[in-house]
């Protein structure tokens, strides 16, 4: 039979690109400058997130673990303007139903740290360690008390695959945050952390800004946006390069892809699709991120009026000739 803590953990952990997603938003709302994600086995035999973050204090490191426990919401107002990625609770409760857990912590300015080992819903064991300052969050053999789960999955290349779309889209939303991937010892993806959209583009993507990443960027009262978008003649058979972040957060939406797609209407084949990166800065009460566990998808106001923002400056950007 399978406990509450499992049922709740399949919303929020699907597959190890989840418990990633999961980990590194924790190493953001941590403030952490450098992010190191290793993966082996596509996810499923290892998951290690290391970060240089504030780190928990000893008497609080065991709370991580327990369901709802958070420290990002003090009062029920804080849900109607969140700033940080996790709000919930849920994450590490979640993936510690699912899989063996153990976290190394220590705050920058304490001697020692602790460390909390965890697995198969039962209490964390806590002890004192020597680590480096931040966090380093440790997940094995996900899944591994969950076999129906588990069938589901495709097969590791498909996984990691996933790990590093969700990487990739972490570091485009944080391009202040150094991030390194590896695969099975083997780096995948490194960025530089200096606060540098187009250089976040440049390592993830090979691309060259200016001659083949059009600039644009436009704001209004409540919201301001930059992104780049593909010049006419490069395209893709997949929408694998979109990327939305609404105050750094990833999520897709419809309507402002289509914003953007139908600039490219008679413009790039008929079934190709553009590359974009689109940063949206809005008042965060005017995001609603509660409507989906893995809060990809958000309820945004004003959306009509600022899709058809969005429209006219990509086609600002593809239609005015440069010097
Ligand atoms: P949430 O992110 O919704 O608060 P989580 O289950 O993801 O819930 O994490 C629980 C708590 O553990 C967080 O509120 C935070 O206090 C602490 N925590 C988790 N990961 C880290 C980290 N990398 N650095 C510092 N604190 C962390
Ligand atoms: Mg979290």
């Amino acid at each position: 039979a399978m406990t509450a803590n499992q049922i709740a953990a399949g919303e929020v952990v699907e597959r190890p690109a989840s418990v990633v997603k999961e980990l590194v938003e924790n190493s953001l709302d941590a403030a952490a400058r450098h992010i190191t994600v290793e993966i082996e086995g596509g996810g499923l035999q290892l998951i290690r997130v290391r970060d240089d973050g504030r780190g928990i204090e000893p008497e609080d490191a065991p709370l991580a673990f327990a369901r709802h426990a958070t420290s990002k919401i003090r009062r029920a107002a804080d849900l109607a303007r969140i700033t940080t990625l996790g709000f919930r609770g849920e994450a590490l409760a979640s993936i510690a139903a699912v899989a063996r857990v153990e976290m190394a912590t220590r705050p920058p300015g304490r001697p020692g740290g602790t460390l909390v080992r965890v697995a198969g819903g039962k209490p964390p064991e806590v002890t004192e360690t020597g680590c480096p300052p931040g966090t380093s969050v440790t997940v094995k053999d996900l899944f591994y008390n969950t076999p129906a789960r588990r069938q589901y999955l495709k097969k590791p290349s498909t996984e990691a695959r996933a790990i590093v779309a969700t990487v990739e889209r972490l570091a485009l939303g944080h391009p202040g945050v150094a991030f390194s991937l590896s695969l099975d010892g083997r780096r995948s993806l490194a960025t530089p952390g200096n606060g540098d959209l187009q250089a976040v583009l440049a390592a993830l993507y090979g691309l060259e800004i200016g001659r083949e990443l059009l600039p644009f960027n436009g704001s209004g009262a409540g919201w301001s946006l930059h992104g780049f978008t593909s010049p006419p003649w490069l395209h893709r058979s997949n929408r694998d390069q979109q990327v939305l972040l609404i105050n750094g957060r990833y999520i897709t939406n419809r309507l402002l892809t289509w914003a953007i797609e139908s600039c490219y209407r008679n413009v790039i084949p008929a079934g190709r699709h553009p590359l974009f990166v689109l940063h949206l800065a809005v008042d965060p009460g005017e995001v609603d991120v509660n409507v989906h566990p893995a809060k990809l998808e958000v309820r945004l106001q004003r959306e009509q009026d600022l899709a058809r923002q969005v429209t006219n400056l990509v086609k600002g950007a593809l239609f005015t000739p440069r010097a």
